[in-house]
This record gives structure tokens, C-alpha cells and sequence, in this order.
């Protein structure tokens, strides 16, 4: 039974970065009146209270949305409307941050009726909190099974317009090369598809090597891809502790790079937790 629970993590700067790019994603997928799918490979439980025992346990989201929410000045336009979705969930202006949304949540909120979101969850307690959530939700599928052997099964989407969001929790060190081979499957399967790829940056061979085996993974894709991540805290003493994230997005929206460009370093220096924040964003576009 796996024992990772993303309650203790919700709202962290992972979150943010992943989350800031995927709504980017889809507020570009919804450009077309054609419907789209998502799969949602890891799916979480759609959402999180950040004032419960779990979320506190750490504060995660101290360093994460929480520098965002209070931010007393403009924020760059997709950071902002980013922040405004996440204050959507907690009421709405003036609203306390006492909520933050999953991705299945601010997907189906961006998504339309004529859009399918399939979203696979293993742990039985937050697949329940996820179904409850999703249960009026139109044309949601939610999926107590393994996200990385069912994703396949759906490609290509009926309306060759589709989204894959790969989140793991990285706990099996398995997962490493299960995302790897899992793009590639995806590629061949759907070359069109547009893949997003969450990943930690900690002291461990398999999260060093992984940027680079997920470029060599999307060198079938058409529209290429794009790479940005960021570096904003220092790991503990004994090296364990996640010290940022990166984000793999292949077959890109063409207009994410310019504003990941535009945005990026601000978002670092935000959520940076020391003196010299590092971002990185590179690509293979067409
Ligand atoms: N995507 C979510 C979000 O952004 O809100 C967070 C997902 S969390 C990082 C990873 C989730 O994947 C956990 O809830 C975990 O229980 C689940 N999980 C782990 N292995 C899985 C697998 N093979 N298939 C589906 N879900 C899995």
C-alpha cells in the first residue's frame, strides 16, 4: 500500500510551477470549440484543506502559494490568473487561504461540456475524496487503477485533441523510468499529444538523470518541447528535502514559451528561500 498522501504537500512550490503551466495548457486547449481529453494520470484528491492536521504538519504551502496570496503588488498576468483560480476555490475575493485546489479541480473548472477528463488515483482514501468531488462533474472518469498502464488505453482520443497531466509521487524509485517509458508509449500511440511531466529535484541519481532521458523521450514529438525549472531551497543537512521542481511540457502550446520566458524568474525569486534561486527553461521547438 503506498503511503504518500498529497495533503501533506499541497500548495508547496511544485504545485505552484506545475499548476501555474497546466492551467497555461488549458486555457490554450479551450482556444478550439473541439473538445479535449485530459488524463490525469496521478490525480491526487482534487483538493485540500491547508488548515488541517496534514497540511500543517510541514506548512509546505508557507513556501508556496501563501508567497503568491499575499503578494501586495500586480502580479505578471498568467501568475495572477493562476492565483485567481486557486481564489476561486476559497470563495473569492477577500477570501482567507484556507483551500488549495488539485489538478483535477482547477482542470475541471478550465474544462468544458464537451471536454473528458479521465483521472486515475491508487490510494483508496484520496480516490474517494476524489470521486465525491468529481461526482457532478460532466464527463469525469475516475479510475482506481494504475495511471501509467491505463492512460494508454485512451489514446488517440476520438477528437485527436488531448492532454496528459504525469504527476507521481516519485515514492517507488520505479516511478523514474515508469514516466520515462510511459511518454515514449504515449508517443507512439498519440505523436500529437501533449504531455506534461511533474518531477522533484532531489539528491537521488534517478531525478538527476530525468530531464535529460525525458528529452531524449520526446524526440518523436512534432512540436517539440519545453523545459523549465526551478531551483528555490536548499536541501537539509543530511541532503534528504526537495530543493525545487521542473516541468516537461512536450508538444507545447506555441505561446507557453514566451510566457514561461516572461515569467519564470519572477515566480523563482517569489518562492525562493534562498540567496541565489536558479531557473532554467530550455526547448526544442519547431
Ligand atoms: N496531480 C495531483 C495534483 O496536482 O493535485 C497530485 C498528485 S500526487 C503528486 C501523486 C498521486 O498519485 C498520489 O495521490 C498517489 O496516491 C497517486 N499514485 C501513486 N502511484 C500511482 C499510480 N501508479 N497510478 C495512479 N495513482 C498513483
Amino acid at each position: 500500500m503506498l503511503a504518500y498522501r498529497h495533503a501533506f504537500h499541497a500548495g508547496n512550490h511544485g504545485d505552484v510551477l506545475k499548476h501555474w503551466i497546466l492551467i497555461q495548457v488549458l486555457r490554450y486547449m479551450a482556444e478550439k470549440a473541439k473538445g479535449y481529453m485530459l488524463i490525469d494520470t496521478h490525480a491526487g484528491a482534487g483538493g485540500y484543506s491547508l488548515q488541517g492536521r496534514y497540511a500543517n504538519q510541514k506548512a509546505e504551502f508557507e513556501n508556496g502559494i501563501a508567497k503568491l496570496w499575499g503578494y501586495p503588488d500586480t502580479l505578471p498576468q498568467s501568475i495572477q490568473d493562476y492565483v485567481e483560480l486557486v481564489r476561486h476555490f476559497n470563495g473569492g475575493d477577500g477570501a482567507q487561504l484556507t483551500q488549495y485546489p488539485g489538478s483535477p479541480a482547477l482542470a475541471r473548472h478550465l474544462m468544458r461540456d464537451v471536454d473528458t477528463l479521465h483521472a486515475y488515483e491508487l490510494h483508496p482514501t484520496d480516490e474517494r475524496i476524489l470521486r465525491s468531488f468529481l461526482s457532478d462533474q460532466p464527463h469525469s472518469h475516475i479510475h482506481m487503477s494504475d495511471g501509467f498502464g491505463g492512460l494508454v488505453r485512451h489514446l488517440p482520443p476520438p477528437t485527436r485533441r488531448g492532454v496528459i497531466l504525469m504527476d507521481p509521487s516519485y515514492e517507488l524509485k520505479s516511478d523514474y523510468s515508469r514516466v520515462v517509458s510511459t511518454v515514449r508509449e504515449a508517443l507512439t500511440k498519440f505523436a500529437q499529444a501533449i504531455i506534461i511531466v511533474w518531477y522533484p529535484i532531489v539528491q537521488l541519481v534517478e531525478a538527476v538523470q530525468l530531464p535529460n532521458r525525458l528529452i531524449r523521450a520526446a524526440d518523436s514529438a512534432p512540436k517539440g518541447w519545453l523545459h523549465a525549472r526551478i531551483q528555490t531551497q536548499e536541501a537539509d543537512a543530511q541532503g534528504f528535502g526537495m530543493m525545487g521542481s521542473g516541468v516537461m511540457v512536450i508538444n507545447p502550446p506555441h505561446t507557453l514559451e514566451k510566457t514561461l520566458r516572461n515569467e519564470l524568474p519572477f515566480l523563482t525569486s517569489i518562492l525562493s528561500q534562498i540567496s541565489k534561486p536558479e531557473w532554467v527553461l530550455d526547448s526544442r521547438l519547431p
